[in-house]
C-alpha cells in the first residue's frame, strides 16, 4: 500500500484513493488549483450517534450523512447499512456520487449515508426503528428534503427502508405536496418509478454491451464483438449483481461463476441465473447448486478464467495481493471502488479494459432522477400521451395500409400501435444515458490521449463541475 492511500493515523483511506484518481485526471485540466481543491473536498459531513432501545438494552448507533458537493442541489446518494461503515468510506462514496451525476448529466451534487449495523443479524422491527430514528436525525439538521438532500438505496438497503424514510419524513411535513421526492428507490405504491429496482444492473449491462460492440476495443483485448458467448463472473448477487446477471444471461452471455459471501459456484458451460436464485431462496445459499461446483473461498472466484469480471458487492476486492491472478480482459465496476489504485495500475499495464464505477453504476442515480422528477410532476410517465400515441399510430397505419393496398399482420400491428408505458420510457432514457455516457468518455479518452477510461471519466466529470462553478460564480 502506498503512503498516499493512508490517512493521518496511518490507516488505509478509501477517500485518498479517490483523490489519487482525481489528481491523475487533474493533469489534463488547466484551471486554478484552488477550484480543484474545492471540487475534491467534502462540503458537509454529519457524523452522528443516537440511542435506540434494542430488546432491553440501549444501543448507541453510529451513522453518517455526507454531502460532498453543493455545486448543484439537491444532493443525492444512497444509504448503506453495513458493519464496515465509517466516515472515510461514506465521504468517498459521496464524492463518487458527485462525479457520477456529472457524467450522466443528472443535476445533483453527490451525497451518501451510512449506518454501522449488520442488518443480517437484526430483526425487521429493529432495522425499522433505526431507520426512522436516523431519518429524524437528518430532518433535525436539515439533511433531507426534496430540494436539499435525497437518499436512495445502496448496499444493505432497499425499497423497504426507503418507505420508512418517506413515512417518517411525511409525518413531519404535513401539506408538503412535494414530500414524496424526499427519497428515491421507493415501492411503486409509495411514489416509486417502474424500472428503478433493476436500474443499476441494467445500466451495467448497457455499458458493457456498448463496449463489447466496439470492434477496435474488442480487438485490443483479443475478443470478438458482441456479448453472445462471452464468459462472465459476477461477485455479489444482491440488487445490482442479480439484475446484471439476469440481463447478461438473457442476452446470451455465459455466466461461468457467481460469488456470494458464503462461497462461489462455477460451471464452465454456464449457470442458469433464475435457477440459481430459486436455489438461493430455497436453501439460503448459492452453494451446492446441482449444476455447479462449489468454490469455498469466495475470493478465488475472481481469479477464474473469464472474459468479463463484474464485482458487484463491495470495495477493494481487487488489490495488490490478487491482481496478478486476475484473468479477465474486461472489468466492469458495478460496485463502488472495487479496485485499489495499486491494482488499477497493474491491470492497466496488462491492457485490461476497466469500465469505472463513476460511469458504469450510474444507472441507479439516473433512474432515481426520473423518480424524483415524477414525484415533483405528480404524474406517472406516459399517462398523458400513451392513448394519444396509440390513436395516432392507428390512424397512420390505416393510411399506410390504404396507400399500399396491403394488410399488416395483427402481431406487427400490436407492436407498432403500442404507446409508451412508464417502464418503456424509463428504460429508453436509461439506455440512452448509458450509451451516450460511454461515448463521451471514450471520445475524450481518444481525442485527449488519456491513458484509460477511469481517468477520462474523471476529466469529463471535473470539467462539467468546473463549468457549473464558473457560471455560478464564487464569492469574492
Ligand atoms: P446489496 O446489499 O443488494 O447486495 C450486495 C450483495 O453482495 C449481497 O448479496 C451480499 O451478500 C454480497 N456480498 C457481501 N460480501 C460479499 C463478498 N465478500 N463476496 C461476495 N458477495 C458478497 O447491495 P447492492 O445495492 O447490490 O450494491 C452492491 C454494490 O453496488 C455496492 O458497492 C453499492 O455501493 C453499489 N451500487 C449500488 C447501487 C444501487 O442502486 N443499489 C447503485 C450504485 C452502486
Amino acid at each position: 500500500m502506498s503512503k498516499n492511500n493512508k490517512n493521518k493515523t496511518g490507516a488505509y483511506s478509501f477517500f485518498n484513493c479517490i483523490k489519487k484518481n482525481f489528481d491523475k485526471a487533474a493533469r489534463f485540466i488547466s484551471i486554478e488549483k484552488g477550484l480543484l481543491e474545492q471540487i475534491k473536498a467534502c462540503n458537509a459531513v454529519y457524523s452522528m450517534h443516537f440511542p435506540v432501545k434494542i430488546g432491553k438494552e440501549i444501543k448507541v448507533i453510529e451513522a453518517y450523512r455526507v454531502q460532498h458537493s453543493h455545486h448543484k442541489l439537491p444532493c443525492k446518494g444512497g444509504i448503506r447499512y453495513s458493519i464496515k461503515v465509517n466516515q472515510d468510506e461514506v465521504m468517498t462514496l459521496a464524492a463518487l456520487m458527485t462525479y457520477k451525476c456529472a457524467i450522466v448529466d443528472v443535476p445533483f451534487g453527490g451525497a451518501k449515508g451510512g449506518i454501522k449495523i449488520d442488518p443480517q443479524t437484526m430483526s425487521e422491527k429493529n432495522i425499522e426503528k433505526i431507520t426512522r430514528r436516523y431519518t429524524s436525525e437528518l430532518i433535525k439538521k436539515n439533511f433531507i428534503g426534496p430540494g436539499i438532500d435525497v437518499p436512495a438505496p445502496d448496499y444493505g438497503t432497499g425499497e423497504r427502508e426507503m418507505s420508512w424514510i418517506l413515512d417518517t419524513f411525511l409525518s413531519i411535513s404535513p401539506g408538503d405536496v412535494d414530500a414524496l421526492a424526499c427519497v428515491t428507490g421507493k415501492p411503486i405504491s409509495q411514489g416509486g418509478v417502474r424500472g428503478r429496482k433493476e436500474a443499476t444492473g441494467l445500466g451495467v449491462f448497457y455499458g458493457i454491451r456498448e463496449l463489447c460492440s466496439m470492434k477496435e476495443d474488442m480487438f485490443s483485448v483479443g475478443l470478438d464483438v458482441g456479448l453472445v458467448g462471452k464468459k462472465i463472473i459476477i461477485q455479489g448477487l444482491g440488487n445490482v449483481g442479480y439484475h446484471a446477471a439476469t440481463f447478461f444471461h438473457e442476452a446470451g452471455a455465459i455466466i461461468v461463476a457467481l460469488a456470494e459471501r458464503e462461497g462461489a459456484i462455477y460451471n464452465k458451460k454456464g449457470l442458469n441465473v433464475s435457477k440459481v436464485i430459486l436455489h438461493l431462496k430455497n436453501t439460503g445459499s448459492i452453494l451446492n447448486f446441482p449444476e455447479a461446483i462449489n468454490i469455498e473461498n469466495t475470493e478465488n472466484a475472481l481469479e477464474l478464467e473469464c472474459d468479463i469480471l463484474i464485482p458487484a458487492a463491495l470495495e477493494n476486492v481487487i488489490h495488490k495481493n490478487n491482481v496478478n491472478r486476475i484473468k479477465a480482459k474486461i472489468i466492469g465496476e458495478a460496485a463502488n471502488g472495487p479496485i485499489t489504485p495499486e491494482a488499477d495500475e497493474i491491470l492497466e499495464k496488462k491492457g485490461v479494459i476497466i469500465l469505472p464505477d463513476i460511469y458504469l453504476n450510474a444507472g441507479g442515480v439516473t433512474v432515481s432522477y426520473f423518480e424524483w422528477l415524477k414525484n415533483l410532476s405528480h404524474v406517472r410517465y406516459g399517462r398523458m400521451e400513451k392513448r394519444f400515441s396509440e390513436n395516432m399510430n392507428a390512424e397512420l397505419l390505416q393510411v399506410i395500409e390504404r396507400i399500399c393496398s396491403k394488410k399488416i399482420s395483427t402481431e406487427k400491428k400490436k407492436i407498432i400501435l403500442r404507446g409508451a408505458r412508464e417502464i418503456d420510457l424509463v428504460r429508453s432514457g436509461l439506455e440512452d444515458t448509458m450509451i451516450s455516457g460511454f461515448h463521451k468518455i471514450r471520445n475524450l479518452k481518444n481525442s485527449s490521449k488519456i491513458e484509460n477510461m477511469r481517468t477520462a471519466a474523471f476529466v469529463l466529470a471535473i470539467n462539467k463541475i468546473i463549468d457549473s462553478y464558473e457560471k455560478l460564480g464564487i464569492f469574492p
